[in-house]
């Protein structure tokens, strides 16, 4: 069976202080070995009794899993809950007057927000909902900027059952129309402008344009928030309404809709790295533990703690690790609207020492960027007050990680690098901070009652060092119950045939090193197959960016006629886009490094030079456009998540 060969060799290990490992809530190898035990003796036991525990039911459960209508799973299904309930009523006696949430607004001023004052604001426009005909089930898209409002109305949905589609706000309006049609949502919520970077984000106009096309037309209300200081909006009658206006004469007092464990509580549409955005539905009970046990466990969540996960509410970690996660557990956390480089790239540096953050969590990308930007620049701040360092949303290389490591936590923070997707709602593989020792560039082990494996194209497990698909073997309370309106989708894309059904496929391809630690190596759909070896994009890619001159590096495969496949190389410098000589002595530089750092197999064929790569609006690196331009073929795909589509057409012409 063919496997993947892994080129990449990374033998750094970091260990967590023993200061650290002592007052983790999950504390060493034998603290994180006895949960997995846990988990292997009495699967439906474990989880059954962390439900108990984290989440305060209305009706506890009896059952734990139901397996009957698999791939269909169903968890604590005769449970009663209400997720709002959990994120603000449950912590008013304790900590009504604890800060819930710190907003920084992108012109840098602030603001604290207590859990009393946020639940009275979730009340008042839940109610404000159910005066507009809102009820449990229907939908509501929620197009808004990164702020304490978007929070309010996602948890105000959930408040009274409604199913929240988060729409991110820089989204066009094709875009926008696709998720409203999909879902057939009844409301959007928007706001008149948000800021971003200094510069106007027009959101209510561009409703106003989805609303105009075909498609649309189940919205009955669109709710504007004033986030701009400007009532200077077109006003449709009737349809459009104020939110301040709908909100001031509602009480504060909100009954939970007590929810079925199961019942939907968000859409959420994946980033279309691969292909088409998928629609993925979440339900209540489970997907709530997931985030709760996942601070707990993997932020290692403590009182007192400032959290700051970056990601907008329009993707799922800010759902999981902004809305839900963080309230849900009574943590005070930092919602920032803004970009990291304005009006520098020292903002998020500036930010954390600014709000005291202990927990900082973003993405590969950010951190590739603001090394380009300003790789001294964290020395300028305070961040004495960090102690855990995240990122999420692509394998992080082992160069960007050490400067993280370094630079931003003073070798002093351990970095949870934590794989999971849209699909799986929580963290999944990730390292325990006070237990798991961190090697650059790998996301290490599952969490205990993840059931992680890496099996080849007939389903059985690899070797280490041996690269096959990433899949999970057993279902977990936080996992997509179904693609919305395409059950059939849902069914082929995770659990195919082709593993009997039996398998959570997640379409990344892995590896397990000596010490059994998990290493992305990239999409399956990516793999190529050079002189008979199928190579991941991500250690060629890594070696690349482990030259001091590069910023950034995507690979991708090219038909070769002796080799069935070249090594395409798209390239980021830390200086200005090369040009010609200076540009063809670059590349072979570049290409001669990278056969000796990893080897000449992987060496590219060709190297091409951009000021940017192709990305996903959330910030992912979209290899199958760069395929088609590697080709020379005209780009026939889906480009609606694409950010920056003028890149394409530079890239088109860089071939040296
Ligand atoms: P689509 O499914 O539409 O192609 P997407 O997979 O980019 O889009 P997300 O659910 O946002 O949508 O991203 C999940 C993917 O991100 C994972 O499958 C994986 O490829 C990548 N990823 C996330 N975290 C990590 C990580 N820590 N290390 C490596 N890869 C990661
Ligand atoms: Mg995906």
């Amino acid at each position: 069976m063919s496997t993947i060969d892994s080129v990449l060799q990374e033998n750094r290990l970091f260990p967590p202080s023993e200061d650290f490992r002592i007052k983790a809530n999950v504390s060493g190898m034998e603290g994180y070995n006895a949960l997995c035990e846990k988990a292997n003796n009495d699967y439906e036991g474990f989880w059954a009794e962390l439900a108990r525990d984290l989440v305060t039911w209305k009706k506890p459960f009896n059952k734990v899993l139901d397996e009957t209508n698999a791939p269909f799973f169903k968890w604590f299904e005769d449970g009663e809950l209400n997720i709002s309930y959990n994120c603000l009523d449950r912590h008013l006696d304790a900590r009504g007057d604890k800060t819930a949430i710190i907003f920084e607004a992108d012109d840098g001023s602030s603001k604290h927000i207590t859990y009393r004052q946020l639940h009275a604001q979730v009340c008042q426009f839940a109610n404000a909902l159910k005066a507009q005909g809102v009820k449990k089930g229907d939908r509501v898209v929620i197009y808004m900027p990164h702020s304490i409002e978007a929070v309010v109305a996602m948890q105000s949905c959930a408040r009274i059952g409604a199913i929240h589609s988060v729409v991110f706000g820089g989204f066009s309006a094709g875009a926008l129309r696709d998720r409203i049609q999909d879902a057939a949502a009844t409301l959007v919520i928007t706001a008149n402008e948000g800021v971003r970077g200094g510069k106007p984000v027009p959101l209510k106009a561009v409703v106003d344009e989805a609303l105009g096309l075909e498609g649309s037309e189940s919205i009955k209300n669109v709710i504007v928030y004033r986030r701009a200081d400007h009532d200077n909006v077109a006003f449709k009658a009737g349809r459009d309404l104020w939110w301040h206006e709908l909100t001031q004469s509602q009480p504060a007092q909100c009954e939970p809709e007590w929810m079925n464990a199961e019942d939907p509580l968000f859409i959420l549409y994946t980033s279309g790295s691969t292909g088409k955005p998928k629609g993925i539905q979440h339900t209540t009970g489970g997907y709530l533990l997931g985030a709760l046990v996942t601070m707990k466990w993997v932020f290692d969540y403590r009182e007192g703690d400032v959290y700051w996960c970056t990601a907008d509410v329009g993707w799922i970690t800010g759902h999981s690790y902004v809305c839900y996660g963080p309230l849900a557990i009574g943590a005070t956390q930092v919602v920032f609207e803004g970009v990291p480089t304005y009006p520098d790239a020292g903002r998020f540096w500036s930010m954390i020492a600014k709000h005291k953050v202990t927990t900082f969590y973003t993405a590969p990308t950010a951190i590739r960027s603001l090394i380009k930007l300003g790789a001294d620049l964290p020395k300028q701040h305070d961040l004495s007050s960090l102690r855990i360092l995240g990122t999420v949303g692509e394998p992080i290389n082992p160069e960007a990680w050490i400067w993280y490591y370094e630079v931003v936590g003073g070798s002093r923070c351990p970095i949870v690098d934590t794989w999971w997707q849209t699909e799986t709602g929580a963290n999944m593989i990730a390292p325990l901070p006070g237990a798991v020792a961190t090697k650059p560039g790998s996301c290490t082990l599952p969490l205990p009652g993840i059931m992680a494996d890496i099996v080849d194209e007939a389903g059985a497990p690899v070797d280490p060092g041996k690269g096959g698909a990433l899949v999970i073997k057993r279902p977990w309370p936080s996992m997509v119950r179904t693609i919305w309106n395409d059950a059939e989708r849902f069914k082929k894309t995770y659990f195919p045939e082709e593993f009997n059904g039996k398998l959570y496929l997640a379409g990344d391809s892995a590896h397990f090193d000596e010490n059994g630690y998990i290493w992305i190596m990239g999409r399956i759909d990516d793999v190529l197959n050079v002189s008979g070896h199928r190579l991941g994009t991500m250690e060629i890619e890594s070696a690349l960016v482990a030259n001091p001159l590069v910023a950034e590096a995507a690979v991708v495969g090219k038909p070769h006629e002796i080799k069935g496949e070249a090594v395409v190389a798209f390239v980021v410098l830390k200086q200005a886009r090369p040009e010609g000589e200076e540009a063809r002595r670059i590349a072979k530089e570049l290409r001669e490094w990278v056969a000796h750092e990893i080897g000449k197999i992987a060496q590219p064929d060709e190297i091409r030079f951009g000021d940017n790569l192709p990305k996903t609006r959330s910030g992912k690196i979209m290899r199958r456009l760069l395929r088609v331009i590697a080709k020379g073929e005209e780009i026939t795909q889906d480009v609606s998540t694409l950010e920056n589509p003028a890149i394409l057409d530079q890239l088109r012409h860089s071939a040296l």
